[in-house]
């Protein structure tokens, strides 16, 4: 059946059409870069691989009204794009659906090989998709160039999970039976997703549907929606077929009525977001209507905990990797650092030189820059909130502290100590350049502190204590653990966490497993 779309289609063949001019920002908003002409980010908006419609059925489409997208180093806007809403979601689930049992039927080495033919064309395209992330999000070109890879080793890896989906076969309990279990593709699995990684966490969920035979919806972030609108331009040009890969880019007035059409509509049968915890949890509440299956990768608060044993050398390059990476905006980055007394002030010294030595604040295009802005003005509110509430209760600022002059999204990578429990940025994420420092005493006070928490994504310490490396790791309340090790992630690990962290695990072995069901089937009278 032909669906019918409610929003406006563009003129056919749209798939190679770019954002026509006028979605782009009038001079006026433009700001002129470091080095002079037109700002690098508007620039990276007008590349090969920029699209300004929704993605749905294999074609490009409008909506009734469109969003603006804005650099966050500069305010200055980028492009408009499609605000889809209701209709336009509930026609790309139909879409989504009415796709998947040619999707799911294709063997899965044909699934495999065109999931590695869009893992070759991100890599053919990795200078312009990292540059579209810089735009859009403001992360360091070196870390967006990073992301892209990152976010293409998802397609590589599930382009070969695809081929290693396996039944069993159970010995029966009685003679004339036969008793098997096969995998099967859940469905339509709708995705949900967030501006810290604007590709990576599309690719991480999308590689393993579309390996398992599931096709998807995806809601970027309104904040970033040019990275999985590129992505959508290069599944096209790979061939994947209509219909399996479909985006819906909203505003944030129109994300809770598209998600609540996911998490509501009949025809999805799997949920899959990552964002924060108090979204998440909306979700749940919406998918258990309908009994969806969910994967939920939510808020964390890890903690970093040096103990005396530590090589304090390398837990401050820990440190400084794990907490101001994507300037402290991941999920996975250390919120709190507890640090033993014997260590304590060596640790913070050298880290505090470390900070003003390696980092550098500016602007993500600009070579050199280890620290772009913040995503949005809100973000910076919460990091100048935590650290007022901190000071206010006697921490100290040993070095940054304030808003930092290259714009008003900047802000100077922070370090604090003195800081106790009863502080708001010990209690709640920061997702930003704050570093805070608690002193404590003994093993069992760090672990106490550190599980505290009623959310458990990431967590890391350094210790060159044998026995004490393997009560912590085993001890601390979370889903991964970096021991001597302050980065984490690969596409070979596990991702996810426990207690209000979220639900399910992404990426490695197991990240095929949320999109596929097990079918039990019993053979009698044999
Ligand atoms: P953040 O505060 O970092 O933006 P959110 O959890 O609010 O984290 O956002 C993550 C993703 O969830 C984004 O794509 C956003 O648009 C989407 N989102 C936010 N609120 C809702 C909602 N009520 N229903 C569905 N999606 C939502």
């Amino acid at each position: 059946m032909a669906t019918r779309l409610a929003c406006r289609r563009f003129r056919a063949p749209l798939s190679r059409r770019r954002c026509p001019p006028q979605a782009l920002a009038g001079p006026a908003a433009v700001r002129l870069s470091s080095s002079g002409g037109l700002g690098p980010a508007r620039a990276a908006c007008r590349g090969p691989l920029v699209r300004c419609g929704g993605f749905v059925g294999g074609r490009w489409v409008q909506a009734a009204a469109a969003f603006p997208v804005r650099d966050p180093a500069s305010g200055a806007e980028l492009s408009q794009v499609a605000d889809c809403g209701v209709a336009e979601a509930r026609a790309a689930v139909r879409t989504a659906y009415e796709a998947g049992s040619a999707w799911s039927a294709l063997p899965a080495k044909e699934r495999s090989t065109l999931l590695r033919k869009w893992y070759n064309l991100m890599i053919e395209h990795k200078d312009d998709l990292a540059k579209i992330i810089t735009a859009e999000n403001g992360k360091p070109l070196k870390e967006a160039h990073g992301e892209i890879l990152y976010s293409a080793s998802f397609l590589e890896w599930f382009a070969e999970e695809a081929r290693r989906i396996y039944g069993d076969i159970i010995s029966p309990p009685a003679k004339d039976r036969r008793m098997l279990v096969l995998k099967q593709p859940v469905g339509v699995a709708a995705i949900i997703t967030p501006w810290n990684f604007p590709s990576a966490m599309i690719t991480r969920k999308v590689g393993a549907a579309l390996a398992a035979g599931c096709t998807v919806v995806v809601k970027p972030a309104e904040d970033t929606p040019l990275s999985a609108l590129a992505l959508a331009e290069l599944a096209d040009q790979a061939g994947i077929p209509a219909g399996v890969y479909n985006v819906v880019p909203c505003s944030r007035q129109q994300a809770a009525a598209v998600g609540e059409v996911f998490c509501t509509d009949p025809l999805v049968a799997k949920i899959s977001f990552t964002g924060s915890t108090a979204t998440g949890k909306i979700l749940l509440r919406h998918a258990a209507g309908t009994v969806k299956r969910v994967s939920m990768e939510l808020g964390g608060h890890a903690p970093f905990i040096v103990f005396d044993s530590a090589n304090v050398d390398k837990a401050v390059a820990g440190a400084l990797a794990s907490k101001y990476r994507n300037s402290g905006q991941t999920c996975v980055c250390t919120n709190r650092f507890l640090v033993q007394k014997g260590i304590h002030d060596a640790f913070v010294n050298k880290f505090a030189q470390a900070i003003k030595k390696e980092l550098h604040v500016g602007n993500g295009f600009d070579e050199g820059t280890t620290q772009g802005p913040l995503i949005n003005e809100k973000a910076v509110e919460k990091v100048e909130t935590h650290i007022h509430d901190a000071v206010s209760q006697g921490a100290a600022i040993v070095t940054g502290g304030k808003r930092h002059s290259y714009g008003k999204n900047f802000f100077e990578p922070t370090l604090l100590c003195n800081v106790t429990t009863g502080m708001l940025c010990t209690q709640e994420e920061t997702f930003g350049p704050l570093a805070p420092v608690i002193k404590f005493d003994t093993e069992e006070e760090a672990l106490a502190i550190a599980n505290s928490a009623n959310v458990g994504l990431a967590g890391y310490f350094y210790s060159q204590d044998p026995a004490q490396i393997w009560r912590v790791a085993e001890r601390l309340e979370v889903g991964m653990v970096g021991v001597n090790e302050g980065i984490l992630s690969a596409v070979e690990s596990p991702f996810g966490g426990i207690k209000q962290s979220g639900l399910g695990r992404e990426g490695s072995k197991y990240g095929i497993d949320e999109y596929l069901e097990i079918k039990y089937v019993c053979f009698g009278g044999l």
